[in-house]
């Protein structure tokens, strides 16, 4: 296949360049200056190339790398009520996403032994639409002591270990300071990243304490729940596993951060973040008008933390940006006390886009930034970079097609995760993906495209575009894959 005349943006280039991408088996084999692919005798077709090779003309669109989502809670199995791979999948290829990493803990039983994972990818990769790696997860239920043979016997099959310091989940409970700095040091030695959820439990046990008890039978209101997750929880919690990981600092990675003064410690011991696009978009205030479909786990912050975070994502201090993606149906949402309404939104879908509109079109961050915000940071962070996060010879030919000249809506009846109540709904954003490709597949098409490659649908269709791959296309990635 040729993509010819894209504007693509490649590593290393300030700007996009007109070229023509050439994929064979799956791979980019060369991307070549464009323009010189005029009939079937231009300079940049090979003689030897087949006449019925398929060739896109992509005139007028833009060719990004495919984007990285690497923290995805898709549920499966266990919690499919809230999500699936399909769906979730599905969700992902429809944003631009073309690898996802799943989180150990929200499925059943949790990936803390090589049997569990055995049997999710067993699950799993009958329905992936996109490529997807695990990681392994580290909780309150182990023995320091036995963490080591936990890591060495699940590295293998994983791109990195998670862990909390406070958890919601009855099966995945948090770890205390010994456990942390024993996953700590076994992770570093087995050479995969442990990734924290940073909230601090004491800070967050006494402002619930204030915020759910003294109220008494009164109704909850939103600031009861912001107010019981402080923002403060997440600087003591960094700084408290910056110090037990001792050494081993670098290694870790604090998922989901929130405030600009945690990112900066972080990066200031070598340690590695992460932001999620809710964090750039909303704020505390928000909450009066979006209620539980604005709720997460740790909630959006106060609103001068956005733009500070904008300006950490710029320059680097923030490696990369994820969705948390976690969706919940309708009854687990709306529970009228926003004390007990689920906290995660379905957000693989509207990560790239977002980050396109807000970020890249409205120049908040350069094109190489946009780049390792989108895909490169968590691809060099997860050992996948020989083969994804850049447009460049030798690698998988996972790339979106976005037309710039269209605006997109976040219409909640043209997402395809099982769940759509998300806060990012109505939002007008500049860009319009027509495609994402994994591995050279079109995945995901906008009904124009799909018209114009002449393919249909039997996976799942809305008024925007559609599936065209079968599940179980997504391909399992470990530590490593070229
Ligand atoms: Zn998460």
């Amino acid at each position: 296949m040729i993509i010819t005349n894209v504007a693509a943006a490649l590593p290393g280039e300030r700007d996009f360049r007109l070229v023509d991408i050439f994929i064979k088996e799956g791979k980019i084999t060369a991307i070549k200056e464009a323009g010189t692919l005029k009939g079937a005798g231009g300079p940049n077709v090979d003689p030897a190339r087949s006449a019925d090779e398929e060739i896109l003309d992509a005139k007028g669109l833009l060719a990004f790398p495919g984007a990285i989502d690497p923290h995805v809670h898709f549920d499966e199995p266990g919690f499919t009520h809230r999500e699936d791979f399909m769906h979730g999948s599905a969700e992902a290829a429809r944003g631009g996403v073309t690898t996802v990493i799943d989180m150990p803990c929200t499925s059943i039983p949790p990936v803390t032994a090589p049997h569990a994972l055995e049997e999710k990818l067993s699950i799993v990769r009958e329905k992936a639409l996109v490529d997807f790696a695990f990681y392994g997860g580290i909780n309150g239920h182990m023995k320091p002591e036995d963490i080591p043979q936990v890591v060495e016997s699940l590295a293998p099959n994983v791109v990195g270990f998670k862990s909390y310091f406070i958890s919601g989940m009855d099966t995945f409970p948090a770890v205390d300071e010994a456990q942390f700095a024993a996953a700590a040091q076994a992770c570093a030695k087995g050479g995969r990243p442990l990734l924290l959820h940073a909230e601090d439990p004491d800070v967050i046990a006494e402002a619930t304490r204030e915020r759910a008890f003294i109220r008494g039978t009164q109704k909850h209101q939103w600031i009861d729940y912001y107010a019981s997750r402080p923002m403060d929880a997440e600087m003591a919690a960094v700084l408290k596993a910056l110090k037990l990981a001792g050494q081993y600092a670098k290694n870790i990675h604090i998922v989901h951060v929130g405030t600009a003064k945690a990112a900066i410690a972080v990066s200031e011991r070598g340690a590695t973040c992460e932001t999620c696009a809710h964090y750039l978009a909303f704020d505390e205030t928000d909450f009066a008008r979006l209620g539980a479909a604005l709720k997460t786990a740790p909630p959006v912050k106060a609103p001068e933390q956005k733009a500070m975070l904008w300006h950490l994502l710029a320059d680097g201090q923030i490696g990369f940006v994820t969705s948390d993606h976690a969706g919940a149906p309708e009854y687990e949402k709306y529970t009228d006390d926003p004390l007990t309404a689920y906290g995660g939104i379905p957000g693989t879908g509207t990560l790239f886009p977002y980050l396109l509109s807000e970020g890249l079109f409205a120049k908040r961050l350069p094109l190489e930034r946009f780049l390792e915000a989108t895909s490169g940071g968590a691809a060099r962070r997860y050992g996948l970079w020989q083969a994804k996060g850049s447009l460049l010879p030798g690698k998988d030919a996972d790339f979106v097609l976005v037309d710039p000249d269209h605006t997109s809506r976040v219409i909640p009846s043209n997402m395809m995760s099982k769940s759509a109540i998300t806060p990012f709904a109505g939002m007008l954003l500049s860009g319009r993906i027509e495609g994402t490709f994994v591995r050279g597949s079109c995945v995901y098409a906008s009904v124009r495209l799909a018209a114009a490659l002449g393919k249909k649908s039997d996976t799942i269709v809305n008024e925007a575009g559609m599936i065209l791959a079968r599940p179980g296309f997504g391909k399992f990635l470990t530590w490593g894959y070229r």
